[in-house]
């Protein structure tokens, strides 16, 4: 990096378009402060304190580009994630792109209740994992765990099998619709975790911030909300142990539906638990 930006020095003059340093750029930025930093990092390969001490170093003009490139597609609202092309998530970073669901600090909440009730060398089944956030932590978190992970999107499966090598998780991957995704049906788990396309067709959400460039089905069921949350309630019975468990995040409104459903299928223990927020966020059951 420090030698692209000595070379940028060199062919200043060769460049008739003004040249901008860092320091200016961040001035001149139309965006708030911690996203000009995050973006100009990914753009510079700088770390927070080298932002600092060479703002007065000039930007090549391809990074130049770039920079301003993503700034116009923040302002037209795309999500810093996907700029990125990253998130953090339980203390990782992970990639995402379009085709994946940005991890939300709420789902670390599903993710610590999965773990707890987790036995030893258990096995976890991660539905509809996206970028596989929930999958690849928990068998970072707990290498003894047998994790497998499922999805009915390609695109999203990838970026979950991206992220597992990436960060040396070696949890398994099936393509498929919610159950169907496991090929041996006699397997039982410990724990299914869920966090579902919950928001209904028409909450106005879905066209507000970040959702709206968010994959639909990874969001809504296109119905009532819980459609998919039924499926899954009606049909983990046949896949969980005696004693395993069943946690789903979902939406502030909707904890009381998903007890009445766990309660109609003969799980027990039934638990809301509430996010930082002081919403209702995961619910879950033991059969
Ligand atoms: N499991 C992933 C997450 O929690 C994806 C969820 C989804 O796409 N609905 O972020």
């Amino acid at each position: 990096r420090r030698v692209a930006l000595k070379s940028s020095l060199q062919t200043i003059s060769l460049h008739s378009d003004p040249m901008t340093t860092i320091a200016q750029a961040i001035a001149q930025s139309p965006l708030p402060r911690l996203e000009t930093r995050l973006l100009l990092q990914h753009i510079t390969g700088l770390s927070h304190s080298q932002l600092i001490t060479r703002d007065g170093d000039l930007l090549p003009p391809e990074q130049e580009a770039q920079w301003r490139q993503l700034c116009r597609r923040r302002e037209q609202g795309e999500p810093v994630a996907y700029l990125l092309g990253s998130r953090e998530f339980y203390g990782r970073t992970f990639a995402v792109n379009r085709h994946v669901l940005i991890p939300r600090p709420e789902t670390e909440h599903l993710l610590e209740a999965a773990l707890c009730r987790l036995p030893a060398g258990g096995a976890l089944w991660d539905m509809g994992t996206g970028s596989g956030i929930i999958a690849v932590s928990a068998k970072l978190e707990r290498p003894d765990a047998d994790v497998f992970a499922s999805d009915i999107s390609a695109d999203a499966l990838a970026v979950a099998q991206y992220n597992a090598q990436t960060l040396k998780a070696a949890c398994t991957f099936a393509q498929g619709s919610w159950f169907e995704a496991q090929k041996q049906p006699a397997r039982q788990w410990d724990v299914i975790v869920s966090n579902p396309p919950y928001i209904r067709a028409d909450d106005p959400h879905l066209a507000q911030g970040d959702l709206r460039f968010e994959p639909e089905g990874a969001l809504t069921d296109f119905a009532d909300g819980l459609q998919h949350i039924r499926h899954i309630v009606a049909q983990a019975p046949q896949h969980l142990k005696t004693g395993g468990y069943l946690l789903l995040e979902h939406g502030y409104d909707q904890a009381a539906d998903i007890r009445r459903l766990f309660a109609q299928h003969g799980y027990r223990h039934c638990e809301t638990l509430l996010d930082l927020a002081g919403l209702d966020r995961v619910t879950l059951a033991q059969l």
